[in-house]
């Protein structure tokens, strides 16, 4: 970038606004732990209208813009990897408006997921998309990922809560999209082609998202099963027993295995499980749901059963499945993470097959989301070996996907960790329609560009 350029962004931002010299570490990685890179300068708007002036400028002088949220993601999306300037919404951080009536709230991008739960909470309301990361993630990258979690199996993902969208485009114009409505049929749906868009459309500034009523019950279940085939039979008859199940989460025994050395402690019938499930369910009413789970989990060989239900107890059950990132993290060098969507029903195959490609050199670890067939695999290259082939491992998971029906993510998006697996999945013909709409919202190629596609 030019010397010229910096300095008149700074001149016309100030330099609390723009960030050149000691810029904090943070805005040098995302949580992939792989991508890297120092950027040149930071922005920091606290307005829309900032953003818009920025991009004004940007446009003209051809200055690439990463957009970055919580610094959450898990693919290289936030990280200025092909260079330009980092732009951080941590000030965008307000609620702008509570709107009982119509069951929805404003948002700034920058408000952090927990913080919209904590908040809808103390009034009797929930906000259910429930990425793992949702004490530090952005609402605006939750958008920009379409982020899901362990509840989208019942509540959906990040797009079904977005009911309004303000987005700043890469020719600096503020555009809206949608609004308060609850249906929508009038024209192309743009707040659906901006969720998991990744930066690379708009600047995503404001969020109007409809919420729901607290679940009045929740119980959680810890379940460890001698195989995955009878933990997914599980699933499938809780589904049809039409119990309200709100998170179906696995782990897998190599993930066990790396869990119980993180916490320093065993976990109940590791020793003989090849899979724990973690169930929770969520209702409004007084029923007396544990009798059935019960019934249908022993029917299905289950090797115990554990149960919590409140949320000290909730937290203590939930505990081996929130840590294993951390895990992962602490005995390897790198975590290599795909996070596959096969269809449900292939799951126990897509594992099988996983279980083949496996060493003890290179352990391949897999967790996720049972019941929406979103797997999180993880190729761990730990930190006693020399390095790894990686990348055949990644492309047999890919080639693995594939044969199955499946795609390279449910949710953590493409960014720049999945990209080159993109052409197995989409022909010349639907990369170039994507380039086509890109080139609608962003015309001089300036937002994050390089990534997805
Ligand atoms: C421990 C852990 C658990 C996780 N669990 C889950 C999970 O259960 N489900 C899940 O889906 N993900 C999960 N993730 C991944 C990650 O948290 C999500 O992708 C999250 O939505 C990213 O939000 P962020 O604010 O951190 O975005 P960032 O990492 O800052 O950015 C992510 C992408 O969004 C773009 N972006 C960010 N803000 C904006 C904006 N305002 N406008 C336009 N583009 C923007 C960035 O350019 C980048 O491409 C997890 C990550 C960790 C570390």
């Amino acid at each position: 970038m030019k010397k010229s350029t910096i300095s008149y962004l700074e001149r016309t931002f100030g330099s609390k606004k723009l960030l050149t010299l000691n810029i904090p570490e943070k805005f040098s990685y995302d949580e992939s732990t792989i991508y890297y890179s120092h950027p040149e300068a930071v922005f920091l708007p606290d307005t829309e209208e900032e953003i818009k002036e920025f991009l004004k400028i940007a446009k003209e002088r051809k200055v690439k813009v990463v957009p970055r949220g919580g610094g959450t993601g898990v693919c290289g999306g936030a990280v200025a990897i092909f260079g330009g300037i980092v732009l951080s919404t941590e000030r965008l951080n307000k609620i702008i408006d509570f709107d009982e009536l119509n069951q929805c709230v404003e948002v700034e991008a920058g408000v952090v997921n927990g913080d919209l739960k904590k908040f809808l909470e103390e009034r009797g309301y929930y906000y259910p998309p429930d990425p793992q990361s949702y004490e530090t993630s952005f609402i605006g990258g939750n958008i920009a990922t379409n982020a899901g979690g362990p509840r989208a199996v019942k509540y959906g993902t990040t797009k079904d809560y977005v009911m309004g969208l303000s987005i700043v485009t890469g020719e600096g114009r503020i555009v809206k999209t949608g609004g308060k409505v609850y249906k929508f049929s009038s024209g192309y749906n743009l707040n659906e082609l901006i969720c998991g868009s990744e930066g690379t459309l708009g600047i995503i500034t404001r969020a109007i998202l409809k919420f729901l009523p607290l679940p009045m019950e929740r119980i959680v279940f810890l379940l460890p099963f001698l195989n995955l085939e009878d933990a997914l039979n599980f699933v499938l008859q809780v589904q049809k027993a039409n119990l309200p199940f709100s998170a179906f989460e696995f782990i897998d025994d190599t993930a066990i295995y790396y869990v119980e050395r993180f916490l320093r402690r065993s976990l109940p019938y590791s020793e003989r499980a090849k899979c724990y499930l973690f169930t929770e369910l969520e209702w409004q009413n007084n029923d007396n749901y544990v009798d059935l789970v019960e019934k249908i989990a022993n029917k299905n060989n289950v090797l115990n059963i554990f149960v919590a239900s409140d949320r000290i107890n909730e937290e203590k059950l939930w505990e081996a499945r929130k840590k294993i990132s951390y895990a992962f993290k602490e005995f390897s060098k790198r975590v290599y993470k795909a996070d596959v969507v096969v269809p449900r029903g292939k799951i126990s195959q897509f594992v099988k097959k996983i279980k083949g490609i496996s060493t003890d050199k290179m352990p391949v670890a897999c967790f996720g989301h049972v019941g929406d067939g979103n797997v999180h695999v993880n190729i761990l290259e730990l930190k006693n070996t020399d390095v790894c082939d990686v990348k055949n491992v990644l492309n047999s998971i890919m080639k693995i996907v594939k044969n199955l029906g499946g795609f390279p993510s449910g949710e953590h998006g493409i960014g720049v960790a999945k990209k080159e697996f993109l052409k197995n999945f989409f022909s010349r013909y639907h990369i170039d329609k994507w380039r086509k709409i890109k080139k609608v919202f962003d015309p001089y190629n300036i937002l994050n560009p390089g990534k997805i596609f």
